[in-house]
């Protein structure tokens, strides 16, 4: 009985909330992809602000990540040994079977605060893979890192900067960095309703490692074709901006939709 109350009284709050769809973008200022049925999807800020992770990140493969310039051209590689010991997730599988390429790229102001931004990036990249291990047998692996130069007046301006310069990379996802004043998001990511032509796009702030991990586990979501859970909804998942920097799962219907579609990324 009281599961059952519980039940009507969150359908009753989802169908209250005002934008329980999600806060997309309704600039209407011509985005390519609008046309399309994609969604822009803005993920907010965290309240602690700036977070770096501690220790090592987990790296399910040791792999070779392609240094790019700024032409594309390769100039040089980086090695990423594999460490996967003392897993968080020791009870489950922690290397997914599904391998997803990724160009992880870092725009100007982000490079310019970090020296390091290529291991950053990678780390980032890392750790927000690691729900997508666990949970759905994906393993994203940062084939190549590059170089970017974002312009755009808001993050949604910097999202299509960066999907217009990289459309045709041989990857299955575009992560962008950014330190852009004018990027006011946490992250921002195509919501893709069917496969994707192209890479999947998504932009994280640089908000210290593991906020930045946070956030882009919800966006590369996002590209999965996942929306938002409504807030105030009390539904526990990483796609409820009232949880999203403080869980570390989906919910029930975000997983089977993530399980449906990471074919996708094959
Ligand atoms: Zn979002």
């Amino acid at each position: 009985m009281k599961k059952r109350s519980l039940f009507f009284t969150l359908l009753l709050s989802a169908s209250l909330i005002p934008g329980a769809a999600g806060v997309a973008e309704t600039g209407g200022h011509g985005h390519p992809h609008e046309a399309k049925g994609i969604h822009i999807e803005a993920l907010p800020k965290p309240k602690d602000g700036f977070k770096d992770l501690a220790g090592k990140v987990h790296v399910e493969k040791t792999t070779k990540t392609k240094v790019l310039d700024e032409k594309g051209n390769t100039a040089g590689t980086m090695t990423f040994e594999k460490n996967v010991n003392n897993s968080k997730f020791s009870t489950q599988a922690s290397t997914g079977k599904q391998k997803v390429s990724v160009l992880a790229v870092a725009d100007k102001q982000f490079r310019t605060k970090y020296k390091d931004w290529k291991t950053r990036i990678v780390q980032i990249v890392e750790e927000a893979d690691e729900m997508f291990n666990r949970d759905h047998d994906i393993d994203f692996v940062v084939e190549a890192v590059a170089p970017w130069n974002s312009s755009g007046k808001n993050a949604s301006d910097i999202l299509d900067n960066l999907a217009a310069k990289f459309e045709g990379q041989p990857y299955k996802f575009v992560a962008g960095f950014t330190a852009n004043d004018n990027f006011e998001a946490g992250g921002i990511a195509f919501q893709y309703p069917v496969k994707p032509d192209g890479p999947a796009f998504s932009v994280t702030l640089d908000m210290g490692t593991e906020n930045s991990a946070k956030a882009a586990r919800h966006e590369f979501s996002h590209n999965f074709g996942v929306e938002h859970d409504p807030q105030g909804s009390g539904i526990r998942c990483i796609m409820n901006y009232d949880y999203a920097y403080t869980v570390d799962v989906w919910d029930e219907a975000h997983n089977e939709l993530i399980e449906k579609n990471k074919v996708w990324y094959q």
